[in-house]
């Protein structure tokens, strides 16, 4: 029985550092209590594509005051594909799921997700989403400023040369250009202006339990959250 609480289901907060495997965790949670998956970071990267097929971001930079101006028309989805049983993000009618983690996108998405207007339209959209709760979101600010008040807070860190290879192995096995070197410099560059940025920065909610999964697999970090689960449960706070 993993229904949580009868009268309003738990909200899950999983944040951590770029390429630590919050995803596939976040999934794995939400499949086992049959909550809701959602992925915040495709919604920055969504608003990001977005600019890029606007022409918004060039060498010169980032047309801040146009991708301003048009916020409002950005409309974000997740839709089930039954035939791939996966989640897909769809950004104004359009699916965008593969576009999203194109290496463009991985290099611009902290610079359009420090812009507060930005943080503000996506917190209001993940904020409707967890409004009955049941869910288990994943992102930089889920526990902190999202649902400063989710039952359970995951703080995911990986030592950076293991997210490198995790996320290098992944574009691999979906045929995407990819470079050791470049995504190394790309995750410490991310975590950099994620975890400095004025608005929301990334950084571990006091309440949140930390988890450094660089020596473990995906069973053993469930087995880790059943546990934490069971704690809960029973109201102990650790
Ligand atoms: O999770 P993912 O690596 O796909 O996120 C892409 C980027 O989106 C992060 O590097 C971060 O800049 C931004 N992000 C954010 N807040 C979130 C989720 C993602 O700023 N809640």
């Amino acid at each position: 029985m993993n229904n949580l609480s009868v009268s309003r289901p738990w909200i899950i907060a999983v944040d951590g550092h770029s390429s630590c495997g919050k995803s596939t965790f976040a999934k794995a949670i939400a499949r086992y209590l049959k909550y809701s998956y959602i992925d915040s970071g495709s919604m920055y990267r969504s608003v990001t594509w977005f600019a890029i097929q606007n022409g918004w971001i060039s060498d010169h930079g980032i047309d801040k005051e146009s991708l301003l101006k048009n916020l409002g028309k950005i409309s974000i989805q997740f839709r089930f594909n039954p035939e791939t049983g996966l989640n897909e993000t769809w950004l104004n009618e359009t699916m965008v799921e593969r576009d999203i983690r194109d290496t463009l996108v991985s290099s611009m998405v902290s610079e359009i997700s420090a812009i507060p207007e930005v943080r503000h339209r996506m917190v209001a959209i993940q904020r409707e989403m967890g409004r009955k709760g049941g869910i288990v979101m994943d992102g930089r600010d889920i526990g902190t400023v999202v649902f400063p008040q989710a039952e359970i807070k995951i703080f995911m860190t990986a030592d950076l040369l293991v997210r490198a290879q995790r996320r290098y192995d992944e574009l691999i096995s979906k045929k995407m250009p990819a470079s050791f070197e470049d995504i190394r410099k790309n995750l410490e560059h991310r975590d950099y202006l994620d975890s400095t940025r004025t608005e929301s920065p990334l950084k571990k909610a006091e309440d949140a339990i930390v988890l450094d999964n660089s020596k473990m697999t995906p069973d053993q970090q469930m087995e880790w959250f059943k546990e934490l689960l069971e704690k809960r449960k029973k109201g102990i706070n650790s």
